[in-house]
């Protein structure tokens, strides 16, 4: 590469460009077996209603554990997954594993335990989107109301009828639809009227400014009257310190996330309240034949 490098500028960049595409090649090969290697994991981040300070639920979110490149972040690994087609057969792996752990937690805790996945386009024009989540609720038991499946706005790249379509037919099973990172879009109000949901989580962007005294504390108040006013659940994405929290509880903002309340991390790791309330509830023998 230096060698050449001393000739001619062009060369280096197009070795680069080589370089790049053949990694990339070989990660969307990597991926195609990455399921049945069990290469892949879901991490789970805590959702709190702020009112009471309780986790409501948890949102699944993707890993990849690489044989020799180590834990690829899903951003890198989710649009090459989309891009190869992959992503449909990972979908429905998530969705798998998701779904029982969501109804293992709720039988755990005695009450009911959300659950929230992140769906890309490419599974919402699948043919088969609608009788996948059917299955899956069906094999794990969970309650339809109990799964909220977040797109964001860049779903409507698609053919947005058929995406449409799906999400009337899932919300039709009794599943929740979440437009994740509002906000963010081109025209956000505009996705507002053309897909059918009942959440809407406000991007980070804005939380993470929140009493800075910029305009994002006025901007997230108009987004949660807005998501009233269309009866809407509204849950505010990466909350991280104990002022953004405050604002939000001003502005009466109903549920959170973020590395404040809990960062992913895999389901044992999770200090789930079921542990905690199971517990006390059997004294040791010791205690009971005290003569
Ligand atoms: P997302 O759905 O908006 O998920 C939130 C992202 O923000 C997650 O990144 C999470 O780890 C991160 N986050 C949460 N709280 C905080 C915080 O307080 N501060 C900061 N700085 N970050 C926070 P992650 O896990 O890297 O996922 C990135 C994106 O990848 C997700 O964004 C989602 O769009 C996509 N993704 C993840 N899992 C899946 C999946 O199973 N299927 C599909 N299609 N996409 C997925
Ligand atoms: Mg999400
Ligand atoms: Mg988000
Ligand atoms: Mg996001």
């Amino acid at each position: 590469l230096a060698k050449s490098s001393g000739k001619n500028r062009v060369v280096v960049y197009a070795e680069g460009m080589e370089l790049a595409a053949q990694s990339k090649a070989e990660l969307i090969t990597d991926l195609d077996s990455a399921v049945a290697a069990g290469q892949l994991a879901v991490h789970y981040q805590p959702t709190v209603e702020l009112a009471e300070g309780a986790t409501t639920g948890y949102e699944a979110l993707l890993r990849w554990q690489h044989p020799t490149r180590g834990l690829v972040p899903p951003l890198e690994f989710i649009p090459l997954a989309e891009e190869s087609g992959a992503i449909v057969e990972i979908g429905r792996w998530v969705l798998t594993e998701a779904t029982a752990q969501a109804a293992r937690w709720s039988r755990g805790a005695g009450r009911p335990i959300d659950i929230a996945v992140n769906l890309s386009a490419r599974q919402l024009i699948d043919d088969d989107v609608v009788a996948t989540v059917r299955g899956t609720l069906a094999a794990s038991g969970l309650p339809a109301a109990q799964l909220t499946l977040e797109v964001t706005e860049s779903v409507l790249i698609e053919d947005v009828e058929a995406v449409v379509d799906s999400l009337r037919a899932l919300r039709g099973l009794g599943v929740r639809i979440a437009i994740d990172d509002f906000g963010t879009g081109y025209s956000s109000l505009s996705y507002l009227r053309r897909l059918p949901a009942d959440v809407v989580k406000i991007d980070r962007s804005f939380v993470q400014d929140l009493g800075s005294g910029g305009r994002s504390t006025t901007l997230v108040a108009s987004i949660i009257e807005l998501a009233r006013s269309l009866d809407l659940e509204v849950v505010a994405e990466g909350v991280e310190t104990e002022e953004q929290h405050a604002v939000l509880g001003r502005l009466a903002c109903s549920h959170a996330q973020g590395y404040l309340f809990g960062r992913p991390r895999p389901a044992a790791a999770q200090a789930f309240p079921a542990q905690v309330e199971v517990a006390p509830a059997h004294p040791g023998p010791l205690l009971a034949v005290v003569p």
